[in-house]
């Protein structure tokens, strides 16, 4: 079965990795290129800055765009019976709720990090933390590409806030960063989260345990944005065959070993 996707976002840096990685797997065929007016390159064919003119029953909608496109995208693929996949990051309350409901018609995957090496990091934390007893202090530190729009990244905060929950604290009390100052001594219950940008780092996040006399780190880079398009690629295959629902990448990666083992 070949996969016809609708690429949101496609000429930014994410679109055009999926677009990539999709000429690279078999069973993938990019139907149709979405951008915004300013986004489209000049003369190319098959580019248009409006998704409702491309979307039909049956195709997969990978969007790598912004919030505003992921929220407008949603409501589009459900009145039109398409899957979505989704990476924006950033997104706000109202649009993370537009997708649910969107959801609730279409099968949606959402994802702040469809890397496999992330899947795994975030399993190796929580593993990690069974072990290490409440007093160890928990530091994440994320650092991305000086264009990045949103911060901390949102792996960074999936990261935080699973360690919250592996320590039974509420997921939304963190804290990001420390003002200069005298700060004092650390909160025993605190995770804090540090964002750092620059330069062209495509994704890095460290995820730090410090206990008596030793410290644990778990980090995974991200060295090519493929790593994250291959997983999104994956999530788009999941989509095309799965009932209407918000599905994670660990229900991609779920049902992927289910269909391994058969
Ligand atoms: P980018 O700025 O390079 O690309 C975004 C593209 O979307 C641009 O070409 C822009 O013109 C287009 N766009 C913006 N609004 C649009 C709209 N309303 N309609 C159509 N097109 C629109 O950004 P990027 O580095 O590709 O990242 C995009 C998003 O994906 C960010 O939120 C980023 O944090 C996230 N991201 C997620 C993952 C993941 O694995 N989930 C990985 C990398 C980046």
């Amino acid at each position: 079965m070949t996969v016809a996707l609708v690429l949101v976002g496609a000429a930014g840096r994410m679109g055009r990795a999926v677009e990539q990685a999709a000429a690279q797997v078999p069973g993938f065929a990019v139907k149709a290129r979405v951008d915004r007016e300013a986004g489209l390159p000049a003369g190319a064919a098959g580019w248009t800055a409006d998704a409702a003119a491309v979307l039909a029953r049956g195709d997969v909608a990978v969007e790598f765009a912004s919030p505003a496109a992921c929220a407008a995208l949603a409501a589009l693929c459900a009145g039109r019976g398409a899957g979505l996949v989704s990476g924006t990051t950033g997104l706000s309350a109202a649009e993370e709720e537009a997708v649910r409901a969107a959801a609730a018609r279409v099968p949606v995957v959402r994802a702040a990090n469809f890397s496999l090496g992330v899947a795994a990091l975030r399993r190796a934390v929580r593993a990690a933390l069974e072990v290490l007893p409440p007093g160890w202090d928990l530091e994440i530190v994320e650092r991305h590409h000086r264009m990045k729009a949103d911060s901390p990244s949102g792996t960074a905060l999936a990261l935080a806030r699973d360690a919250a929950l592996a320590r039974g604290r509420d997921p939304e009390a963190l804290r990001f960063g420390r003002e200069r100052g005298r700060t004092g001594p650390r909160p025993a219950d605190e995770i804090a989260v540090h964002a750092i940008r620059g330069g062209t780092w495509v994704g890095d996040h460290a995820v730090l345990a410090a206990g008596e006399g030793e410290w644990l780190e778990l980090r995974h880079v991200a060295q090519d944005r493929l790593a994250f398009a291959h997983g999104a690629l994956a999530a788009a295959r999941f989509v095309a065959t799965a009932p209407p629902g918000l599905y994670t990448l660990e229900d991609v990666l779920a049902a992927g070993s289910r269909s391994h083992q058969t």
